[in-house]
């Protein structure tokens, strides 16, 4: 059984470590993906952050190996990935901001004399502590080896990238898995003349020891020097976030692998201010275009029909930690996609959000042992299921997806949860995100920013309005759960019975007994109840039933029922309802025998109940047949 990552020593991880480095750059295998292989890098790091096993590459890569102490550490950028952690962050200084792409390449320093002469370069290793690669620094021909109009008389550093351009590492695709790990072991080469072979480039982002007011000054000057900068752009913090969505869009045009877009504070004074933390400084932050990746268990594969009928498969993982966010689960977009990862359950499967936002299932690293079925019916109204290429469709598409939807709006209407409409719940429930009513209560703030048109304010103010429905009268979680004939007033006839305990176990025969529900209806509730017990387990986890009071017997109308026909003009039918339980009757359900009065609107188009009434009426029945003025006139007595 191998070891879990998490759980290994920092000896063995610096052993696997060593192990996939030598695969990489030696024998040039790489068994495991870039992505696998930094996470192990981050769990080293994590326990040991000064183990040599993050800094070294295999001996015969090595440079001299001669240390290098920084005069000012060289801290990494702290990474966020959603636009509100970087206004968080932006709104602790003053002043504009400045954007440039991130390249993913090997950060250096090189230090210039009082004559402007490279006299050492380093790699930026530990942040405190580098290595020297100084002649190999002298082989990269975008490194200036004079920088005298900069230095005039004092001594400077310049810090920068070296990178391997993508122009370049066409050659070596297929052999690399990406131009970042092959800077890093170009740049240490033994051999300097080896570094000159690889063809790698430097970008210089940052200039030491000169007084300059402004981080954009600074790039000014470098760029007069010489020194080859990258595009960059003096913003407003208005613009932050379409300066990001720029350089997404910039991203296929450079000659470099971009990850994301660095942000700095453009006034050195606020930056002086800002200080650092231990690991960071705070006057800049790296958004990053991808999240963190991070491997976890696969529990099972859950299957929900879309709008378009095809019955998308989606993950569902033990909880992972991507990019700040816990995700639970993912969508696996088609059965082809599941076929062809070979998911099984209990698979160690690797996951990345892209974007940072939408958290996607990249591969099986470990095989499990359940077998994952394609269902053969549709899991949403049974129906038999179709295959076509990729893609898995109900065969009764139209009809199960519609009232699928039609649920969920049933339900958040009837307990009056504000501002899920029919397009959002189409999306909720096409990705698999809230495919019953239960969901409603398991929805994040992740879940809900992956919608359409959907910004913080929104989603925040949707958790809010569901968090404030978690307390429900029992007529209402009566009425919202769908069930045919189970509507606002059987429901209220039902909640007298006291609890959902004392209602659910119910017969048919008991209900019917019941005042103004006849046997059709009992049949209806008591079945519906039953097919809807695991719907009403699920939604108990996350709601509260409330009590209700019996209605009052002893009101205005005495506990006396009325039913209405025809089209009444005074008000809507369901007010009148109202108005009559408001005031002590029951608002019945069918023309029974039991039904004290039959209210025929002045509208007109009383049909069926009217006649049954009359029959009832004509054969010695208690029931009156009313006029709308009648019925408004009892109640305004
Ligand atoms: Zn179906």
């Amino acid at each position: 059984m191998k070891k879990n990552r998490e759980d290994m020593t920092v000896r063995e991880l610096e052993a696997e470590v060593r192990k996939h480095n030598r695969l990489y750059f030696l024998e040039h295998k790489p068994v495991i993906s870039d992505e696998e292989f930094d996470r192990l890098v981050e769990i080293l790091r994590e326990k040991a952050p000064n183990s040599p096993a993050l800094t070294e590459l295999v001996s015969d890569v090595r440079a001299t190996g001669v240390k290098v102490r920084h005069e000012t550490p060289m801290l990494s950028l702290d990474k966020c990935y959603d636009e509100k952690s970087l206004v968080d962050w932006a709104s602790k200084f003053e002043g504009d901001v400045i954007a440039s792409p991130k390249i993913d390449g090997v950060a250096v320093s090189l230090r210039y004399d009082r004559d402007g002469r490279l006299v050492q370069a380093a790699t930026r290793g530990d942040g405190v502590e580098g290595e020297d690669i100084t002649p190999n620094a002298r082989r990269v021909h975008s490194i200036p080896q004079d920088a005298k109009s900069l230095a005039k008389k004092g001594k400077i550093e310049v810090r920068g990238e070296v990178y391997m351009p993508l122009s370049v590492f066409a050659r070596y695709k297929g052999e690399f898995a990406n131009p970042r790990n092959l800077a890093a072991g170009a740049v240490k080469q033994k051999d300097p003349a080896k570094t000159a072979d690889y063809n790698l480039s430097f970008f210089a982002y940052d200039l030491l020891g000169t007084d300059v007011a402004t981080e954009d000054e600074k790039l000014k000057r470098l760029a007069a020097a010489d020194f080859p900068t990258f595009e960059w752009k003096k913003l407003g913090r208005e613009q932050m976030q379409s300066a990001f969505e720029y350089f997404i869009k910039r991203r296929d045009k450079y000659d470099f692998e971009t990850d994301g877009v660095v942000y700095k504070a453009n006034s050195v004074a606020e930056q002086k201010r800002l200080g650092a933390t231990s690991h960071h400084p705070r006057f800049g932050i790296a958004y990053k275009f991808q999240g963190d990746s991070g491997v976890t268990t696969l529990i099972d594969v859950e299957w929900s029909v879309a709008r378009t009928g095809a019955i998308t498969p989606v993950a569902i993982v033990e909880p992972v930690e991507l990019s700040g966010a816990m995700v639970r689960r993912a969508s696996l977009h088609n059965m082809g996609y599941v076929r062809k990862l070979g998911l099984t359950k209990g698979a160690k499967v690797l996951m990345m959000r892209r974007g940072g936002v939408i958290p996607n299932l990249e591969s099986v690293t470990e095989p499990g042992k359940g077998k994952i079925d394609i269902p053969r019916a549709c899991p949403s109204c049974g129906a038999p299921t179709r295959e076509e290429e990729d893609f898995l469709y109900c065969t009764n598409a139209k009809s199960c997806v519609r009232s699928k939807i039609a649920e969920l709006e049933h339900f958040v209407k009837t307990v009056g949860i504000d501002g899920f409409g029919d397009k959002l719940l189409e999306q909720l429930y096409e990705s698999g995100i809230v495919t019953d009513a239960s969901e409603f209560y398991e929805l994040t703030m992740d879940d809900l920013m992956q919608m359409e048109r959907m910004g913080e304010t929104l989603a925040a103010k949707l958790l809010k309005n569901v968090e404030s429905s978690r307390s429900i009268p029992l007529s209402v979680f009566l009425q919202s759960l769908g069930i045919r004939e189970l509507g606002r007033h059987a429901a209220k006839i039902l909640a007298g019975f006291g609890t959902l305990k004392k209602v659910t176990a119910l017969t048919e025969e008991e209900l019917s007994q019941v005042h103004t529900i006849g046997e059709v209806i009992a049949h209806e509730v008591v079945e519906g109840l039953k097919k809807k017990k695991p719907l009403i387990d699920k939604l108990l986890r996350h709601v509260r039933i409330e009590k209700e009071e019996a209605p009052a017997r002893g009101g205005r109308l005495g506990g006396k029922s009325f039913l209405f026909t025809g089209v009444m003009l005074a008000m809507k039918r369901e007010e009148a309802q109202g108005l009559v339980e408001e005031q002590g009757g029951v608002a019945a359900l069918s023309v029974n025998k039991d039904l004290d009065y039959l209210v025929v609107g002045d509208g007109g188009g009383a049909g069926s109940k009217l006649a049954k009434a009359k029959k009832l009426a004509a054969s010695g029945g208690k029931v009156k047949i009313i006029e709308e003025s009648e019925f408004l006139k009892m109640i305004k007595l």
